[in-house]
């Protein structure tokens, strides 16, 4: 890949719209002091976004654009040529005063695009800040100046070289990490393999768990029809039994009915009875009343005679008494003891005489 063509417009020291043609092989631009050589060199840089600022010998955004008139942008574009898959590439930028300062846009293609991925196409072709595709003037000095170390590093950057070693840098580092990874991975692996083993367990017991469940089921479905016949047996059995109960409640109804009748007779016979009774007792009752009030007057009448009588006999006792005194006086005057003593002698002798 090659540059092919430039266009310079309003860029710097150039005021007017030029296209500089560079053809394959080697090409020089020759031509006094300050003529404007090297501004070409920075149109390019500008325009591939590759170096900016003092790197291009400016103080501000203003000085790439020309002094030379009043229109206020400039605009660089970059034409590639040489490539693998596809005729063409160019990339251009224009740089513009607005009323917010300057504002740049970048074309690929002459279509807008940002400078990320201008910069990442370019980076395809191995074009970026540090390949040294472009070598400055003042570059010359410095590689003529450094070490050789440093030289050789420049010469492998130029050549590709160094590019290899960052690449090669860069898969040293992966690898490490992937061998990293894979002793992590091997690691989790015997992890992961142990507990396969007591998965495996788990697994087996699992299935023997599942096996005694579907038995399980299995033998609680017989059981649950046993059950079922069972109740259902049992339920025609007591069905019988209502059956049976209900036809004895109906017996016992009829015999009750029976008892009631008998029950409603007696009671009837006794109501009569008693109205019967109570007629029979109010005559008696009358009779006993005026039994009882004659009875009344005759034990009044009767009381009154003992009381009388026994006002006699009381009398009579005393009598009795005061006749005994007496007696007991009498007797003890003439025979010196008491009537009582008397009495039991006399007794005795009756009794010898008897004997
Ligand atoms: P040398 O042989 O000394 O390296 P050169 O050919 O490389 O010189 P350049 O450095 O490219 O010359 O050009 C410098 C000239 O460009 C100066 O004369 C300067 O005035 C002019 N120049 C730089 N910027 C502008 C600008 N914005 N407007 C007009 N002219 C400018
Ligand atoms: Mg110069």
């Amino acid at each position: 890949m090659y540059i092919k063509k430039l266009e310079i417009d309003n860029f710097k020291s150039f005021a007017n719209k030029t296209e500089i043609p560079l053809l394959e092989g080697f090409t020089s631009i020759t031509g006094p002091n300050g003529s404007g050589k090297s501004n070409i060199i920075d149109s390019v840089m500008f325009a591939l976004g590759l170096r900016t600022g003092s790197a291009l010998r400016i103080e501000n955004s203003a000085d790439y654009i020309t002094a030379f008139n009043n229109r206020p942008e400039a605009f660089v574009k970059v034409t590639f040529g040489g490539l693998k898959d596809c005729n063409e590439l160019t990339v251009s930028r224009r740089i513009k005063k607005g009323s917010q300062g300057y504002v740049s846009t970048y074309y690929l293609n002459d279509k807008v695009e940002t400078l990320t991925n201008i910069k990442a196409v370019l980076e395809e072709y191995n074009i970026t800040p540090n390949s040294y595709n472009v070598v400055m003037q003042y570059d010359i000095n410095s590689i003529i100046n450094t070490t050789s170390k440093t030289r050789r590093g420049m010469i492998d950057e130029i050549a590709g070289v160094a590019d290899f070693d960052r690449r090669i840098d860069q898969a040293k580092g992966e690898l490490e990490k992937v061998e990293q990874r894979v002793e992590a991975a091997s690691l989790i692996l015997t992890e992961v393999a142990s507990q396969l083993e007591q998965l495996k367990e788990e697994r087996e017991v699992a299935i023997k768990y599942k096996k005694l469940q579907d038995e399980k089921q299995g033998l609680e479905a017989q059981i649950g029809t046993v059950k079922f016949f069972d109740l259902k047996r049992n339920l025609e059995l007591a069905h019988e039994n209502i059956l049976k109960a209900n036809k004895d409640l109906k017996e016992k109804e009829t015999a009750s009915k029976d008892i009631e009748e008998r029950i409603k007779l007696i009671n009837e016979k006794y109501e009569e009875l008693n109205k019967k009774l109570k007629e029979q007792g109010e005559d008696e009752r009358n009779k006993l009343k005026d039994e009882q009030s004659n009875l009344s007057a005759q034990i009044q009448s009767k009381t009154s005679a003992i009381d009388y009588s026994q006002t006699q006999i009381q009398k009579g006792l005393q009598s009795v008494e005061n006749a005994k005194n007496g007696i007991n006086a009498a007797i003890h005057d003439i025979i010196g003891i008491d009537r009582e003593q008397f009495m039991q002698n006399l007794q005795k002798n009756r009794n010898r005489k008897k004997k």
